[in-house]
């Protein structure tokens, strides 16, 4: 018999092969390359291949069609990565974006102290899970998990360790006590995860911004930095975008593109880059009114991620306990990635903090004057921002899946919400001759001014068929020597492999209803 401990290792390292299939998959179908792989690849960088640039830019897409194009009141903006050193200063960056790193001076990682001590809280976290999964069994219907947790004496006790190690860990985080956090790690007996040794260096405080010099050094060059977020693009033209686009207050600026960190433990495949894209969203309001935006968009956005189709149980929020200093409300929106429920997407209240402290550093005014209450006001912000490589990643884990066919054969196929594969139509010749690659070209041009088109001619159909199952194409089109009497084709879809036989000039008509997003 295999004990709960022993199905728990099995399903983690389940879990972990599911992971690895993913990152082989992404490679071999061209979805993702690490970088500079011919010399050996760049750490935590990746390259996005001919599938991958494809999925990217449709969920980009998504992204903007349902902030921008549905929204009358946001605008975008496109700001360059390069901008005056002044607004990291302004914006904390310089002084506060940093994460405490440890070494382990036997096995030579590197490790966030903050996140060691996180893992601590997680296992104790788990093992409540695990004591209330067997009381719930024990008890039936008329289980209580409140009074549980108040009343019994081993969970108690595990929530009372929590919120100690809590308490200790966040005084120490905001006073930047690096030694506290050392102590709280040898408290805590952490033992380094790969080697098992406690021998640890002192933490030090990790800035994670790049920097770099912009202009010739006999000029006197200047230190500028790549930025790490694409929000502070969007503050410092705030009052360029209200005044030219013409906006009223509550209104959004949207703007997607690269941000870089140099991040400490850089693993998990993209979820976690050293140069990453995001997709951001500020949203400013009249004071006062931010908590209910927040809640709006905390709505909003969890309905972008249920359209896709992907099931509501695999997104979770995680409210903030702890916030920021600029912030009055944040929340995480959690996928269940293959390691577990991690942070995709982060809605936080930042208040007036980013404007406000823009117009401290540069002197100038970044007020909106609100002609329906005869006041002037910095405004508030609610901000929504999402990672598209995480969002990438989300999708591969879900549409990642493995079938055993009726036939006994085996498939590998990607899922895909269909609006947002790489090619939405794949045609193909039945065979080589006879006229039906000529056919099947006139066809394909027919659909490619519509839809992302792949034309093949190579392989049984059957293989045609598995190369696109593999890359999530939700349709193959055939054409066979019917086609050149009636101009009928075969078209199959990805998921049920269904298969009817229609008329050419039907084809577009399927693909568009199915594309349709809600
Ligand atoms: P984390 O806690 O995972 O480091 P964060 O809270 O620092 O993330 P934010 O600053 O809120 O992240 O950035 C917003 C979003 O940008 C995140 O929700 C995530 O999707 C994405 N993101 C942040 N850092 C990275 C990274 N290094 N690689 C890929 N995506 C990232």
């Amino acid at each position: 018999m295999i004990s709960p401990y022993g199905e728990k290792l099995k399903s983690m390292a389940k879990q972990e092969d599911l992971f690895k299939k993913i990152i082989a998959h992404a490679k071999e179908y061209g979805f993702v390359f690490p970088s500079s792989e011919i010399y050996d690849g760049l750490s935590a960088v990746y390259d996005y291949g001919p599938n991958g640039v494809e999925l990217k830019k449709n969920i980009r897409n998504y992204w903007w069609k349902a902030m921008v194009q549905m929204h009358e009141n946001i605008v975008g903006v496109d700001s360059a990565i390069f901008m005056h050193p002044t607004i990291w200063k302004a914006s904390g960056h310089v002084d506060a974006f940093s994460d405490p790193l440890i070494d382990n001076k036997d096995s030579k990682k590197r490790y966030r102290a903050d996140v060691l001590v996180e893992d601590v809280m997680a296992k104790l976290e788990t093992k409540i899970n695990k004591e209330i999964a067997k009381a719930r069994k024990r008890f039936g219907e008329s289980f209580d998990e409140q009074q549980y947790r108040e009343t019994n004496p081993r969970v108690n006790g595990y929530i009372q360790q929590i919120e100690e190690i809590k308490k200790r860990l966040y005084s120490a985080m905001d006073k930047e006590d690096m030694e506290a956090i050392k102590l709280l790690i040898e408290d805590l007996g952490i033992a380094d995860p790969v080697s098992g040794s406690k021998n640890w260096t002192k933490v030090r405080q990790f800035n994670l911004m790049f920097s770099t010099q912009m202009g010739s050094t006999a000029d006197g060059a200047s230190q500028i930095y790549l930025r790490p977020e694409t929000a502070q693009g969007i503050f410092v033209n705030y009052l360029n975008v209200q005044k030219t686009a013409r906006m009223k207050i509550p209104f959004g600026i949207a703007q997607t593109g690269k941000a870089f960190r140099n991040e400490i433990v850089a693993r998990q495949f993209i979820f976690r880059m050293r140069e990453f894209e995001q997709m951001e969203m500020q949203f400013f309001v009249r004071p006062g009114t931010e908590l209910e935006w927040f809640k709006n968009w905390k709505r909003e956005r969890m309905k972008w991620h249920t359209a896709m189709g992907i099931p509501a149980n695999r997104f979770r929020f995680h409210d903030h306990e702890k916030l920021a200093h600029y912030a009055n409300a944040a929340t995480d929106i959690e996928f269940e990635f293959p390691m577990g429920f991690k942070e995709l997407e982060g809605i936080h209240s930042r208040t007036d903090f980013d404007l406000s402290a823009h117009e401290k550093f540069s002197g100038r005014k970044l007020r909106y004057f609100d002609s329906e209450i005869n006041e002037s006001y910095v405004p508030y912000v609610v901000e929504t921002s999402i990672g598209l490589d995480r969002m990438f990643l989300a999708l591969m884990s879900y549409a990642y899946t493995e079938e055993k066919l009726k036939d006994g054969s085996e498939r590998v196929v990607m899922k895909l919400p269909p609006f947002l594969a790489p090619f939405k139509i794949a045609v193909f010749p039945l065979t080589k001759k006879d006229g039906l690659p000529e056919k099947a070209r006139k066809i394909m041009d027919g659909l490619k001014s519509d839809f992302m088109c792949f034309y093949e001619e190579k392989d049984t159909i059957g293989k045609r068929y598995r190369r696109h199952d593999a890359i999530g194409t939700p349709y193959c089109v055939t054409v066979d020597h019917q086609t050149l009497t009636d101009n009928t084709v075969t078209i199959r879809e990805r998921d049920s492999m269904k298969q009817e036989r229609i008329a050419i000039d039907k084809i577009a008509g399927i693909v568009f209803e199915r594309l349709r997003t809600k």
